[in-house]
Parts: C-alpha cells; sequence; structure tokens
C-alpha cells in the first residue's frame, strides 16, 4: 500500500506564497517546473496536490486527499467534516458584514429585510439564523465590495484584513462574523502510517511556528543585575550567563516571545544592559 501523504494546497493565490514558505522551512523542497497540478516533494514522502481554495475541505474530507492547508473561512463556508491540526499563523483575515457609510447602523437587527451580496451564503446563513435576522443573500463569486455601488445588493459579507478595500468603496465594517487563519486540516479516515505521516509534518511546523514568535536575544549586563536580569527575562528555562573579559559584566543569552519582546527590551535597557542584539530563530524543537 502507498504511504505517501498527500497534501493539498492552493493552487495559486493568496495562501499559495506562504504555503510553500512553510514547506520549505519544514524541509519539504517542492519542484513543479511545468507548473502540474501534482508534485512529489524530494524530501518527505509527499505528493502536492494543487487545488482550488474552496476544493481542499472537499478533498480532504473524501479521502482523496490525506490533509490540506486552507484558511479557516473556507473549512467554516463548506462545512465539511474535517479534523483542525494546527493554526499556521499566516492569511489573517476576517469575514465581515460592511454596509455603504450612510446606512444607519446599531445592532444586528438592522440587517433585516437587507439584500447581501457575499461568497460566503452558508457562513452567512448561519449568522443570520443565530441572530435571529431576516435577510437575504445573493451569492455572487467575485468583486463583492463592488456590489452596493452598482445598485446589487444593500451590503456585503466579505474577506477584510486591513478594511481598505472597504473604506475605498465607500462602506464601513459592521459585523465580523469569522475570523480566520490558514490552518493544516486531516482526513478524519487516515491510517495509522499515515496518521504517523502526517504527525511528523505537524510537528515540523509546530517547531517552525514557535521559531516565528520567539526571538533570540544576547546582551552585556553588570554583573551585580544579574538577578534582576534574570526576572525580567520570560525565558524557557534559566537565561545562559558567561562572564565577559571585563571585570563586573556578565553576557547573558535567552529566548522571548515576540509579543513581548519591546517591553523586555525597555526593561532591560532600564537597569543597564549593553549591546543587544536580537536574532531570529530557524526552528524551536522543545
Ligand atoms: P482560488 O482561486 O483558489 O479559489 P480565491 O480567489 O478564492 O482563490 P484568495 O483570494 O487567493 O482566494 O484567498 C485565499 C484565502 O486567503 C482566503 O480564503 C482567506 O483565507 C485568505 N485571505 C483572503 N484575503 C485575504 C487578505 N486580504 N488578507 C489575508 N488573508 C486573506
Ligand atoms: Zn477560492
Amino acid at each position: 500500500m502507498n504511504n505517501r501523504l498527500r497534501l493539498a494546497i492552493q493552487k495559486s493565490g493568496r495562501l499559495s506564497d506562504d504555503t510553500i514558505d512553510l514547506l520549505s522551512a519544514c524541509g519539504i523542497n517542492i519542484s513543479r517546473p511545468d507548473r502540474k497540478l501534482r508534485a512529489l516533494s524530494e524530501h518527505f514522502n509527499l505528493e502536492l496536490l494543487f487545488l482550488r481554495d474552496d476544493d481542499i475541505p472537499g478533498y480532504v474530507a473524501d479521502g482523496v486527499a490525506d490533509a490540506g492547508i486552507v484558511g479557516e473561512n473556507v473549512i467554516f463556508e463548506k462545512n465539511k467534516p474535517v479534523e483542525t491540526l494546527e493554526r499556521l499563523g499566516f492569511a489573517k483575515c476576517r469575514l465581515s458584514i460592511a454596509l455603504p457609510k450612510a446606512t444607519p447602523y446599531a445592532s444586528v437587527a438592522d440587517l433585516n429585510n437587507l439584500h447581501i451580496a457575499t461568497s460566503y451564503p452558508g457562513l452567512l446563513g448561519r449568522f443570520f439564523e443565530k441572530n435571529g435576522v431576516q435577510a437575504s443573500i445573493h451569492e455572487i463569486s467575485g468583486s463583492v465590495e463592488i456590489a452596493p455601488g452598482i445598485g446589487l445588493a444593500d451590503g456585503i459579507c466579505d474577506i477584510v484584513s486591513s478594511g481598505s478595500t472597504l473604506i475605498s468603496n465607500g462602506l464601513r465594517e459592521v459585523e465580523v462574523v469569522v475570523q480566520s487563519e490558514a490552518v493544516l486540516i486531516a482526513s478524519e479516515t487516515l491510517t495509522i502510517e499515515k496518521r504517523s505521516r502526517l504527525e511528523k509534518l505537524r510537528f515540523r511546523m509546530q517547531s517552525v511556528l514557535k521559531a516565528r514568535q520567539h526571538r533570540y536575544i544576547l546582551m552585556n549586563v553588570p554583573t551585580k543585575s544579574l538577578p534582576e536580569v534574570i526576572r525580567i527575562l520570560p525565558g524557557m528555562k534559566s537565561p545562559t550567563v558567561m562572564p565577559l573579559a571585563t571585570e563586573g559584566w556578565s553576557s547573558v543569552h535567552s529566548v522571548i516571545p515576540e509579543n513581548t519582546f519591546w517591553d523586555v527590551i525597555e526593561q532591560l535597557k532600564g537597569i543597564g544592559a549593553e549591546g543587544m542584539l536580537v536574532v531570529p530563530i530557524e526552528k524551536m524543537v522543545l
């Protein structure tokens, strides 16, 4: 039996580059010279299927692909039985309802009787149901944001990241239907062998994602300040401390989460740390 893992990824679009980068950071390089719809990876026993993102949940649910990388928005929309294994930290966006700036809006009740254009009828329909809204859904496949301007709908429900597309179309975001990012999904019917290969891939991804969320920091501190430095550093374990050739000074190395980074740096500076170097980490295996 063939134990090669089949992973479905987006053929071309907003997920493609980050997906290929993540796989490459996991040691999986893909050669796809003639842009075929299938490719084998040289370094991991993996076959890649290049698909439209909309088709990925269905392929994985049916077991045609063993796993896939796709936005949660598409998974929720398709509502297929797949298992979400890992949030991947890219393609972060939200699906929101937006109305023309001049339309008054105070609460979801103001959506009653409106016509909303969207490519996400499933998600929007469930949102209306949950909130007791009676509105009609106009399904369109692209350029949703122009629908109100051309009189096709009263409002839209579409993917938003910065919101600048909405603003340039005279729209304002009034409700967030769902938050989304790219995730690794798996078929619910994997053999034990495939499940174990997928766990290996997931482990590599976790090491890369953890590394992306942390920085390695090196600095010189007055030796007398060491207890305070150690208290400030949110280390995995205690930091590495080495004496400097200059009497009374030590070199401290540690790993800090990116989200606390500037706070920690400021505090360290405040107690006399000098010569700080901050370096990206390639992998973190815990
Ligand atoms: P396909 O041709 O594969 O059907 P598509 O046009 O439906 O592609 P893309 O625009 O490539 O989809 O978006 C793919 C996914 O990227 C979306 O489903 C969403 O999860 C995410 N995404 C979309 N727009 C943004 C954005 N502006 N910022 C961040 N992520 C986004
Ligand atoms: Zn799509």
